[in-house]
């Protein structure tokens, strides 16, 4: 993987203080060499080296930071920002109802997609729906879309087979405005490939109907060939948005990157499986991390903490796999890992997972906190720090007292104390390796 690579170019790039278009060039190598891997379109490839160049060149390295890791930061961040850097909702502000069109080649998920769709505004946004199809060719088709729309429980209006799919289009919307339905979902026809015939019809449809959003469907699957469909369709439709299907089969990543980049248009959904729920708010953050593979980024993460102190990181790892009791002297052998690490805090933030961490957790990890909790374990006797039992009201002042603190914050460090004695004891064999992965969520 990418982090995998990244890290084997680490070494020649210690020691040196900034980062320039010598010392990456290598790195920028096998950036490149991973982006074609994930099925990136090529153009879209150099356009983003050339970002990432830009701003990783001249670059300070954080003391706390290798310049490898902090170079896997920027193409990280620059991912992320290619894909969008934040989620898209629809944006139906219009007078009812707004009518969604669905666009892409046959196959896509299309249909399916109308399927989850209005599940997703019946449920989360309490929507009145209702569908129909536009596939005028294959009866099958419009079948399809009607069992679905039993099955998520939303109005279907029959097409007649003999119409032009804009007059049945507007019948549509002449009994949805009657019915008073929010949203009218449109699925169209598609071919195996873009065709001139096939954009004429969506282009008049799309005349005929004035969407509020006009979502093109693209299979990730697909990957670089995404890119061309999705260049084909974004320019016979002002799109506004894009759904990305089949992403569970999809281990690459790439084509988020590619129809974002081409289309300029934010991707809004992902489909996660065949069924109606199966459809996701997109996080560019989270495709960026499966581009880069997170596993690798936290096994970086564990060779940063060895290299800080192996002996330790073992030692504990052991005794926690042993089923002994994690006391202070270990919560504050870790913090000092943590804070020698605090640059880390950067890579951390971004962790997917990382929603799920108690709050006071997250801030031990980030190092923000750190420095003041060493403090207040330094101010206990070893007795304490060995038996945490002890702290009674009257030890905890005397602490605080000792450590320029106040009481509320011993009891908060006791607290997540607790919390990482809970986390160190349900994680048994797994120790901090085993930690780091549960952060993954
Ligand atoms: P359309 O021709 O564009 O309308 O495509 P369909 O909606 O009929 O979907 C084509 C196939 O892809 C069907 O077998 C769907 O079940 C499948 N499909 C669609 N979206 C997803 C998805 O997100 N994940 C998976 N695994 N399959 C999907
Ligand atoms: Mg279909």
């Amino acid at each position: 993987s990418l982090t995998q690579r990244l890290s084997g170019t680490i070494e020649r790039l210690r020691g040196r203080g900034r980062l320039s278009e010598e010392n990456i060039r290598e790195s920028l190598r096998e950036v490149r060499i991973a982006l074609l891997e994930a099925d990136v379109a090529l153009p879209v490839v150099q356009a983003l080296i050339e970002r990432i160049k830009v701003r990783a060149v001249g670059q300070e390295v954080l003391k706390s930071l290798t310049p490898g890791q902090a170079l896997i930061k920027v193409v990280r961040d620059e991912m992320t920002a290619v894909m969008g850097s934040q989620a898209n909702d629809l944006n139906l502000n219009v007078p009812a109802p707004a009518v969604i069109l669905m666009a892409g080649l046959q196959g896509a998920g299309k249909t399916t997609t109308v399927g989850k769709l209005a599940k997703h505004l019946k449920d989360k946004r309490k929507k009145k729906v209702m569908v129909v199809s536009a596939d005028v060719y294959r009866p099958a088709a419009i079948a399809q879309l009607e069992t679905l729309a039993k099955q998520v429980d939303v109005a279907f209006f029959p097409s007649q087979a003999d119409q032009k799919p804009e007059a049945i289009v507007r019948a549509a919307i002449d009994d949805a405005r009657k019915s008073f339905v929010d949203v009218l979902i449109v699925d169209t026809a598609g071919r195996l490939a873009v065709d001139e015939a096939m954009m004429a019809e969506i282009k008049a449809l799309h005349g005929a109907v004035n969407p509020a959003e006009t979502l093109f469907v693209v299979d990730s699957m697909t990957g670089q060939d995404a890119a061309t469909t999705a260049k084909a369709f974004g320019e016979a439709l002002p799109l506004t948005g894009v759904v990305l299907t089949k992403t569970d089969g999809d281990a690459r990543g790439g084509a988020a990157l590619s129809v974002r980049y081409v289309t300029g248009k934010p991707i809004k959904f992902i489909g996660v499986s065949e069924k109606p729920d199966g459809l996701d708010v997109f996080h560019p953050d989270r495709v960026a991390s499966r581009i880069l593979d997170m596993g690798d980024v936290l096994s970086l993460v564990e060779q940063v903490e060895q290299q800080v102190d192996r002996d330790k990181a073992t030692k504990l790892a052991e005794k926690v796999a042993k089923g002994k009791k994690f006391d202070l002297n270990d919560m504050r052998d870790q913090l000092e890992q943590m804070q020698n690490m605090g640059g880390l805090s950067g890579l951390m933030d971004k962790l997917p997972g990382m929603g799920q961490i108690p709050e006071s957790v997250k801030q031990q990890v980030t190092g923000k906190e750190v420095p003041r909790l060493v403090a207040i374990i330094n101010s206990m006797t070893k007795k304490e720090r060995r038996n945490p039992a002890l702290l009674n009201g009257s030890r905890r002042k005397r602490i605080a007292s000792g450590a320029g603190v106040t009481p509320a914050d011993v009891n908060k460090l006791m607290k997540q104390y607790q919390q990482m004695e809970k986390m160190m004891g349900k994680l048994g064999r797994g120790g901090m390796k085993g930690m780091m992965r549960g952060m993954r969520g």
